[in-house]
Order: structure tokens, then C-alpha cells, then sequence
């Protein structure tokens, strides 16, 4: 006997197969004829280069506890066989204020936590100068597994990694992204040009402000009161004000400058 299944029952059903497969450990299918069915069914979540950071039309907003579920004991790409600790991001789930740097350390590998070794101290101690403090803001890197030797992170790390950080952007939805140094600078902007070029304007990441600045760990290596170091207050005072946050009164010691 033939039976005319109803369309929108097809639609749900593959839905909630689609689902039930995801809650178990599968995150998508190789891109076929069929491909743009068959993706990730998170992949609705992650916004085209360019378009703005937006939940899916009528679903509820992403919770970042969903987020790190959803990685799991991440093996997407080859980082995950390397790692000791997948780091996923720390702070206030509703940041006003998002830091983004590049990938885990082994301090960052060893405990789980971004920026908790001497670049970590360094951050914090701009997140203090800023008038904030570290569990206020929220913290997270472009990769979340440690790149061997601390090398920089791989076209094919980055492409499985990003759809991850553009979901807890969406989660958190900040009023202000600090890219931290030239390699989150570059790759959240798609871009080549140089920190010292990119850092001290605010640019478009998905329609939120993105201000690039040096990385912790540059001004470790250019020293606490560097010219380095009062360029990113520089940046940071651009945050605050974009924030409609109190700018406290910082003044730049003499005769101790660094070209950077
Ligand atoms: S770097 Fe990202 S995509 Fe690669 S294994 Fe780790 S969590 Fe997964």
C-alpha cells in the first residue's frame, strides 16, 4: 500500500535524527550533493565572514555550557591529539568585555584556564589597570588546544576550530572584542597587516567593535612601562570609553621607553 508521508513530518524527523546524532558524539557528515543539508547541525549558528553574530531565527541563544559540551573530548582537528587539557575560556558568561588570544600555552595547557601563566599576569594586570577585574570580563583563544612547541596554529586548526569561538561570541554577545596580538588580530579580521598597524582603531568583527593590541606576553619581552605597553593603554582607554566605563587616571613613567 502506498503512503504519502507529509513533508513537514520528513523535516522533523530528520531533525531530531540530526539532534540525537549530535548528542552523541557525531558533529557532521562529509559535504555531498546533499552537503548543505547534511553540514553540522550547529553550523547555522556560525555567521558567513562579514554577516553579523545572530542566534538562529527562533531558536533560543546558545548557552556556553551547551558550547563546551558540544566540543567534548575534541579530536575535530590534530591539536586534540597533543593537548592535555582542551581550554575552552573563563570568565562572566554575559562579558560586556571578551579577550581573544591566540591559543593555550603549557601553563594555559597544564591547568585548563586561559592566560594563567606570566603573559596571563599580564593581562590581568591591564584588566586591573582598566578599573575591571579578570572574572568580570570573559577570556577564550582563537584555538582551544595547546600547538605544539608553541607554534602558531594551522590554516586546517583555525577552520575547526573558529566555528567554536564565533559560538561563544554569539553566547556571550559582547559590547567590546580585544584581540590580543598580531595572530588573533589577523585571523579574526582576515587579515595580513601588521599589529603595529591594526592595533589603536576599532574594527568590524560580525558587527561587534574589535580593538586589536599587542599581546601579554610582546610586552613581557618590551617591559612594564615600554612605549609597547602605553600604546595598549592607549587601546584600552578606547575600550573604556567605547564601554561608557570610568577611564582611570594612569600616567606614563619617564626615562625607562622601549622602541617595541
Ligand atoms: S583545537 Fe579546537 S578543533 Fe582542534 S581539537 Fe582542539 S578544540 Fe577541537
Amino acid at each position: 500500500m502506498n503512503r504519502t508521508i507529509d513533508p513537514a513530518t520528513i523535516i522533523s524527523s530528520l531533525g531530531a535524527y540530526l539532534e540525537e546524532l549530535r548528542e552523541s558524539g557525531v558533529d557532521g557528515f562529509p559535504v555531498d550533493a546533499a552537503g548543505s543539508i547534511l553540514r553540522d547541525p550547529d553550523s547555522r549558528a556560525v555567521p558567513a565572514h562579514g554577516e553579523k553574530l545572530a542566534s538562529s531565527a527562533g531558536a533560543p541563544p546558545e548557552t556556553l555550557d551547551k558550547i563546551r559540551k558540544n566540543l567534548g573530548e575534541c579530536q575535530r582537528c590534530k591539536l586534540g591529539s597533543t593537548r592535555k587539557t582542551l581550554v575552552f575560556g573563563t570568565g562572566n558568561p554575559k562579558a560586556r568585555l571578551v579577550f581573544v588570544g591566540e591559543g593555550p600555552g603549557a601553563d594555559e595547557d597544564a591547568k585548563g584556564e586561559p592566560f594563567v601563566g606570566d603573559a596571563g599576569r599580564m593581562l590581568n594586570r591591564i584588566i586591573t589597570a582598566m578599573g575591571l577585574k579578570r572574572e568580570e570580563v570573559y577570556i577564550c583563544n582563537v584555538v582551544k588546544c595547546r600547538p605544539p612547541g608553541n607554534r602558531n596554529p594551522e590554516a586546517d586548526e583555525i577552520t575547526a576550530c573558529s566555528p567554536f569561538l564565533l559560538r561563544q561570541i554569539t553566547a556571550v554577545k559582547p559590547d567590546v572584542i580585544v584581540a590580543l596580538g598580531k595572530f588573533a588580530s589577523q585571523t579574526l579580521l582576515e587579515t595580513k597587516e601588521p599589529i603595529s598597524k591594526l592595533r589603536g582603531k576599532f574594527r568590524d568583527f560580525h558587527g561587534v567593535p574589535l580593538m586589536p593590541t599587542y599581546h601579554p606576553s610582546y610586552l613581557l619581552r618590551t617591559g612594564g612601562n615600554s612605549d609597547s605597553f602605553w600604546d595598549v593603554w592607549e587601546d584600552m582607554v578606547q575600550v573604556l570609553r567605547l564601554l561608557k566605563l570610568p577611564v582611570p587616571d594612569k600616567s606614563r613613567k619617564t626615562g625607562n621607553s622601549s622602541s617595541g
